[in-house]
């Protein structure tokens, strides 16, 4: 390097030198950047080569264009959310339990006592505590409450 001779050198030039070797390495640095960010946003080779390119040309406008394209979620994220939403439909499933009706079939809410499909009455509820019983139940198992034998309704047909 003429740089190491220290002959023929002028300020100028060494200034301008220095100012290029930054702006190089500030280059590389984003373009490194860029990659490494289309690694943590995308599994595709494509993806992350075309991020790569663009960090380098056009230089440094490419890493804010690569800004604006990039997936807006990194893939740990994406990981994450789609637990959370797979966590969430489950509770959602849980938080009715439906059963067929014993009589037509059709999926009717554990919690009903009369299918709005068929009409069958299969049971009833306290009118003390509110909670659900057998229609054969002679009491409240939940409260005591005597509820008598006589089924409300027309149906007849539990067990
Ligand atoms: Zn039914
Ligand atoms: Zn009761």
């Amino acid at each position: 390097m003429r740089a190491m001779l220290g002959l023929a050198v002028s300020p100028l030039q060494l200034g301008i030198a220095a100012v290029g070797g930054y702006v190089v390495v500030l280059w590389v640095a984003t373009a490194f950047f860029v990659w490494r960010d289309a690694r943590r946003r995308s599994s595709s080779l494509l993806f992350q080569a075309f991020a790569l390119l663009l960090g380098f040309v056009p230089p440094f406008l490419g890493a804010l264009v690569y800004l604006v394209v990039r997936p807006p979620r990194t893939l740990d994220e994406e990981r994450a959310f789609a637990l959370e939403e797979q966590s969430l439909l489950d509770v959602d499933r849980d938080a009715i339990p439906v059963r067929p009706c014993p009589s037509c079939g059709k999926e009717i809410e554990a919690e009903f006592i009369v299918c709005p499909h068929c009409r069958t009455q299969f049971a009833r509820r306290c009118h003390s505590c509110d909670r659900v019983l057998r229609l054969g139940w002679a009491v409240c198992p939940y409260c005591a409450e005597e509820v008598g034998h006589a089924p409300l309704g027309r149906a007849t047909r539990a067990g």
